[in-house]
């Protein structure tokens, strides 16, 4: 049977427990045999709002999954110029596992904001989409597969256990120091403090 690879993008400033519980249950829900965490270096949607430079988010990933064997990161988007597209990094990965399915792993405001992505059509012919959604979800299915029709055989949505820990909230509380504990990894939090991340809204 084919290799089942799931991808988690994302700018991971911080990673924190919304991903990472995320990231087991798709995988456990799609039966994916592992899981690439691939932060963005230049992610199209974000560029002004990155505040932790590339090296400390990519460290950062590694800390926090540092013992869960089915996860790995990825630095294919650091090996690339020019803006960080999924679609571009899909195509790579598939050149370098041809015989893999892959899974691409979304939250539901991704997934609300994937018809405007970078050519979302190539993406979905690139892999399919896993998308953790809160129990009881305010998603519009009908008006996203209204704008991107093919999208529909194309996704599968995993309740998971709604997790309000967004990595603007941590940045903020890093910022006015306010508890990060239990949001992310102690290695993380570790991390964040050693290097006095997030302390002002300049790039560390
Ligand atoms: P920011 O607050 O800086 O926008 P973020 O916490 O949303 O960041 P990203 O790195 O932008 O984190 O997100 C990467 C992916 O993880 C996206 O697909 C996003 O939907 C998903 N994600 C982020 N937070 C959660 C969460 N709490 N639960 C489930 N998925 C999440």
């Amino acid at each position: 049977m084919s290799e089942r690879i799931g991808v988690f993008g994302g700018t991971f400033d911080p990673i924190h427990y919304g991903h990472l519980i995320a990231a087991v249950e798709l995988r456990h829900a799609l039966s994916i045999d592992r899981v690439l965490f691939v932060p963005a270096p230049r992610p199209p949607h974000k560029r002004s709002g990155l505040v932790g430079s590339d090296h400390h988010r990519l460290a950062m990933v590694r800390l926090a999954i540092t013992g869960e064997e089915s996860f790995e990161v990825s630095t294919i988007e650091y090996e690339r110029s020019g803006p960080s597209y999924t679609a571009d990094t899909l195509v790579e990965l598939h050149e370098g596992h041809t015989d893999a399915a892959f899974f691409l792993f979304l939250g539901e405001d991704a997934l609300r904001d994937f018809p405007t992505w970078h050519q979302p059509e190539r993406i979905l012919g690139l892999a399919h989409l896993a998308v953790a959604t809160r129990p009881r979800s305010h998603l519009d299915l009908d008006q996203l597969y209204r704008t991107l029709p093919e999208i529909q055989d194309r996704v599968t949505l995993v309740p998971t256990p709604s997790i309000g820990i967004s990595a603007t909230d941590l940045r903020a509380r890093a910022s006015t120091g306010r508890p990060l504990r239990y949001q992310t990894t102690d290695a993380v939090i570790d991390y964040i403090g050693e290097h006095g991340m997030y302390r002002t809204r300049n790039t560390v």
